[in-house]
């Protein structure tokens, strides 16, 4: 594993302590702190103050130059794990977009985990070693003015997996998280999972609500029936696991069953998060999606990487430069 000593911004990844992380070993870095998408289920609101109030990291771009160079070439950076890099002042101010330039251009690989389709914007950078992650949860733009208010729709997600896969950069989606009552119908789930096949989508990772009390709370605020159902639920059946309520492990299943049944049969890479279910993902694909930020730099293709993923992924995971 590699140990970097004297970075000013970018950071070893930590699970938040979860026993049941699978993540390749990676850095991440935040270009904001807090986000404006508002989701009602978001965790990462429980460690920030203000973190409705999405605001650039001070002296962003010169920490992150003096980070790129002391980190091994190809070195893995997942960029945002605690706030979208696409979160709305980055249409304006555009840091994530030179984030990314100064990340790709020092050879690291790059995960973009995002909910944005502002994305797109930047695929002209993105084509160069990275791989974007789109968070999905549902196909009915309703539900998703609901639970993620300040995000753009899921119809405007599915044409940025699209344009992205057309333009050749690997894409996953997160169909993250499986709220009961709220996104759990698995007509819907299998339908989604076929859409995201259809425009281009190489691995879906999923996984079930996990909750906080806050953001229970915050679900019985913006939508009093369900939220009561759901706070219900948690408190009644829900198991602590790592700082979070999950529930039970057979419910879960149940809830992830119709997205890998759906991956299965439209030929996608498959992944579960923080679930406890590692024999369901895919063998040699990382559960973060980012094997494809690997695979990117061999010239391969989205047409290959499907290729790849239907001829059975190799058995141990794609990397060159970790020392574990
Ligand atoms: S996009 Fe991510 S970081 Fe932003 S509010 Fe939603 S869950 Fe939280």
């Amino acid at each position: 594993m590699v140990r970097v000593r004297g970075l000013r911004i970018i950071r070893e990844f930590d699970p938040w302590g979860s026993p049941l992380c699978t993540c390749p070993h990676k850095f991440t870095l935040n270009p904001y702190t807090g986000c404006g998408h508002h989701c009602l289920y978001c965790y990462a609101r429980s460690y920030i103050p203000g973190f409705d109030r999405p605001r650039p990291k001070k002296d962003l771009l010169r920490r992150v130059r003096h980070d790129a160079v002391m980190l091994p070439k190809g070195s893995l950076i997942s960029v945002a794990e605690s706030s979208d890099p696409y979160t709305p002042p980055e249409r304006v101010l555009g840091l994530t977009r030179e984030v990314l330039k100064i990340l790709v251009g020092a050879g690291h690989r790059v995960l973009v985990v995002t909910k944005s389709d502002l994305v797109t914007r930047d695929a002209d950078i993105l084509g160069g070693g990275a791989t974007v992650a789109i968070t999905i949860t549902t196909l009915n733009d309703e539900v998703a003015a609901k639970i993620e208010p300040g995000a753009p729709p899921p119809s405007r997600r599915i044409r940025a997996v699209e344009e992205l896969s057309r333009k050749g950069v690997p894409v996953s989606v997160r169909i993250d998280p499986i709220i009961p009552y709220i996104n759990d119908d698995p007509v819907m789930l299998e339908r989604l999972v076929k859409e995201v096949a259809e425009a281009g989508a190489l691995q879906v990772i999923t996984s079930t609500y996990k909750a906080k009390w806050d953001s229970l709370a915050k679900f019985r605020r913006a939508l009093p029936e369900v939220g009561e159902v759901l706070v219900r639920l948690y408190r009644d059946i829900g198991e602590r696991v790592g700082g979070y309520l999950y529930l039970p492990r057979e419910v879960r299943a149940r809830m992830l069953m119709p997205v890998w049944r759906a991956a299965l049969r439209h030929g996608l890479a498959f992944s579960t998060c923080r679930e406890g279910f590692p024999i369901l993902n895919t063998p040699g694909v990382y559960c973060d999606g980012s094997t494809w930020a690997y695979l990117a730099d061999r010239g391969e293709g989205t047409t290959g990487l499907l290729r790849f993923i239907r001829s059975g992924a190799p058995s141990k995971p794609v990397h060159n430069n970790e020392e574990d």
